[in-house]
């Protein structure tokens, strides 16, 4: 009899101890790096940036009134969008859409918040973060991707065209980044290297230090090492532990500006783009940096897109020549070398690895 009593209060505890094992884990906190020890190379972290502009920041509407909406340029926006990820799918590469408040309101209205062109970018493991010019715009940038999409936003970028011509830079960063911090963002991307005069915006006010031992931005084209600005305290050029907002830099968009800004993108352009990712890989290989290191780069939607209206769909030898650029990154990839990420993946390994 008392064995049996033992083998039931067992049999209990067993139960619960497992019910207790099967809390769910959130996949956030599911670590997708245990094999990272076995690797010889450090590796490079690679991300894109896409920010959806067309000409105007209102399309698919027919005007900043948001109001009336282009059937067809949304159904364009969307089919590039989708022809976009499809390639970076093929390899298993990530995306970050940085969407700006036009686009984000202007497609969730047209198809519906349930089952939206973002919503679908979000579960093929891409990410939905935000993109302003200005930070008056953050608010409405920011509420219609909630409310129109209902999509959590978790990276901000754009700030740097409006920094670029204040006469304060370093105030203007400041304020764009405390008002995306008080909409609970906590990654930011941008580029503080110029490559079209290959000044360094923030080069003199920085004394060439940014972040944490970022020096190899006139090779690759961007500062490798996220940092935290000190936004609070009006310096971004200093990494504050304590900070709230982790800054992932990328190559600055010129690498496009072959001769002036394209309409749609060519293998020559990705050719100029290689050479920066290759410094990258360089740098990587000689100074073996302890930290996480990232490259990145951006585009705009349109230069996928014939005209600037969106009133084509995909051009597919502009889907080639990325095809071609990622096939090429790709094979370093496939050495262990590059690992793909979204800018939010990227900030979490950085704060995980501090
Ligand atoms: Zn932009």
């Amino acid at each position: 009899m008392n064995c049996l009593k033992f083998f039931l209060i067992f049999l209990f505890l067993a139960g619960c101890s497992s019910k207790e094992e099967e809390t769910p884990v959130s996949p956030e906190e599911e670590d997708p790096n245990t094999s990272e020890e076995e690797e010889v190379t450090p590796a490079l972290y690679f991300f894109y940036a896409n920010h959806t502009h067309l000409e105007g920041d209102y399309l698919p509407y027919t005007d900043s009134n948001l109001e009336q909406i282009r059937p067809l340029v949304a159904e364009n926006i969307i089919s590039t969008i989708s022809a976009i990820a499809d390639v970076f799918d093929s390899y298993g590469a990530k995306i970050t859409f940085e969407v700006v408040y036009g686009t984000s309101k202007g497609i969730c209205e047209h198809q519906g918040i349930q089952d939206n062109v973002f919503l679908d970018m979000s579960s093929r493991g891409h990410e939905i973060g935000v993109h302003t010019h200005r930070t008056a715009d953050i608010e409405k940038a920011m509420q219609n991707l909630t409310e129109y999409c209902q999509i959590p936003v978790s990276t901000a970028s754009g700030f740097m065209a409006e920094v670029r011509n204040s006469d304060t830079p370093q105030a203007s960063l400041s304020e764009a980044l405390q008002s995306y911090a008080q909409w609970g963002i906590h990654a930011a991307t941008e580029n503080l290297v110029d490559l079209d005069n290959s000044t360094f915006l923030f080069g003199e006010l920085c004394n060439y230090e940014i972040g944490v031992g970022n020096d190899m931005w006139e090779a690759t084209g961007n500062l490798m090492f996220p940092w935290k600005p000190d936004y609070e305290n009006g310096d971004n050029c200093v990494h504050n532990p304590e900070g709230d907002i982790v800054m992932t830099d990328h190559v600055s968009i010129a690498w496009m500006n072959l001769q002036g800004h394209p309409d749609v993108l060519t293998t020559e352009h990705f050719d100029n783009l290689k050479r920066y990712f290759d410094e990258a890989l360089n740098y990587m290989e000689r100074e073996k940096p302890s930290k996480i290191a990232v490259w990145g780069f951006v585009s705009h939607l349109t230069e996928f897109m014939l005209g600037d209206q969106g009133e084509s769909g995909p051009f597919t030898p502009s889907l080639d020549a990325l095809n071609e650029f990622l096939e090429y990154v790709d094979s370093y990839a496939q050495q262990g070398r590059v690992q793909y990420a979204t800018v939010s993946q990227i900030r979490d390994l950085y704060l995980d690895l501090e």
